[in-house]
């Protein structure tokens, strides 16, 4: 049974949001009959958001706690910032502009008492654009190709974690994180539960297209350096091609002599594909280098123990 539950909400310029969603928070935590505290990291808001956190803080000491970032490091690192914090038994991730319902929170809580070690949310009749949509599909099936965990929505933040995964994912020190993902990869227990999920309250969203793009690049770059051996794949195959290529054009000529394929133009081109092909190849082969360097840099710890059992002090 969890004893004791954080609650993580980066925000980042939500003045508008953070009222509702404080007194939805602690009247959904005070149901939960266990120790709670909610998180609030603010991601270098420049609206008011600083303010009302400082506020409901004082007036809500142990419980509400604001952790002021002094910039906006993007919402996975201000998350990072709050799983540092949290000194919960189970930890749970939500968005501060109430598109994840705070009242679905008990649903997680069960499942994280029934021992599943990452719980993740479908979002039911999911309120964004056609566009966010379509491209959440894409992600999602590809980071379900990759990792072979077959979770279905990576892309919903409302998710529970044991305290044991989020110290592993704290031991990962690379900068461009996707903490679904890499929470998943240090669970070995995980289950799904169906959330609601609501419009934006009130604001924007504050991806910005480019930012969008960014993430998903942060997420391919933090499950697989596939991209980088595909280089070598290419290369290989259209070194082939040249090869295949200048071998019919021999046989051609000598049937048909040398007026055929253009007095020798096109045994150009096969020399070509095979020299850009062997390029490819060994771009792909530096590729390899450069994932494995990657890799090295990233230092993430190879192995996590969870307990020690049978050793006495
Ligand atoms: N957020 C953040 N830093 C950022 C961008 C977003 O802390 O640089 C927070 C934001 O305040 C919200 C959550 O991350 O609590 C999700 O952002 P948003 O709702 O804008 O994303 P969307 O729902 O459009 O994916
Ligand atoms: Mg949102």
């Amino acid at each position: 049974m969890i004893q004791f539950i954080s609650l993580v909400i980066p925000v980042f310029n939500e003045e508008a949001n953070l009222d509702n969603l404080i007194s939805r928070c602690l009247t959904v935590c005070e149901k939960l009959q266990k120790n709670y505290e909610i998180i609030l990291v603010d991601d270098g808001s420049r609206d008011n958001s600083v303010s009302k956190i400082t506020q409901a803080a004082e007036k809500n000491p142990n419980k509400i706690i604001g952790l002021l970032l002094n910039r906006n490091y993007g919402q996975h690192a201000a998350v990072m910032a709050g799983f540092a914090e949290a000194k919960g038994d189970a930890i749970i991730t939500l968005d501060a502009d109430l598109q994840n319902p705070p009242e679905e929170i008990p649903k997680l809580v069960e499942q994280l008492d029934a021992g599943f070690e990452v719980v993740g949310s479908i979002r039911m009749n999911r309120q964004d654009s056609l566009f966010r949509r379509l491209s959440s599909k894409l992600v999602n099936t590809m980071v379900r190709q990759a990792t072979g965990v077959n979770m279905h929505d990576y892309g919903c933040m409302l998710r529970g974690y044991q305290r044991h995964v989020i110290e592993a994912v704290l031991q990962c020190h690379e900068r461009s994180t996707f903490i679904p993902v890499l929470a998943n990869s240090f669970a070995h227990r995980t289950t799904e539960v169906q959330v609601e999920h609501a419009a934006r309250l009130d604001g924007d969203s504050k991806y910005s297209l480019w930012k969008l793009i960014n993430l998903q690049f942060d997420l391919l770059t933090s499950i697989t350096t596939l991209p980088l051996r595909l280089l070598t794949v290419m290369g290989g195959i259209s070194a082939f091609l040249g090869i295949g290529f200048g071998i019919f054009l021999l046989v051609m000529r000598f049937i048909y002599g040398a007026e055929w394929a253009a007095k020798g133009v096109f045994t150009l081109f096969s020399v070509q594909f095979f020299f850009i092909g062997l390029q490819f190849m060994a771009m792909g082969l530096m590729g390899e280098y450069l994932g494995r360097i990657y890799n090295d840099v990233r230092a993430r710890p190879r192995y996590f123990v969870k307990a020690v059992v049978g050793r006495n002090e």
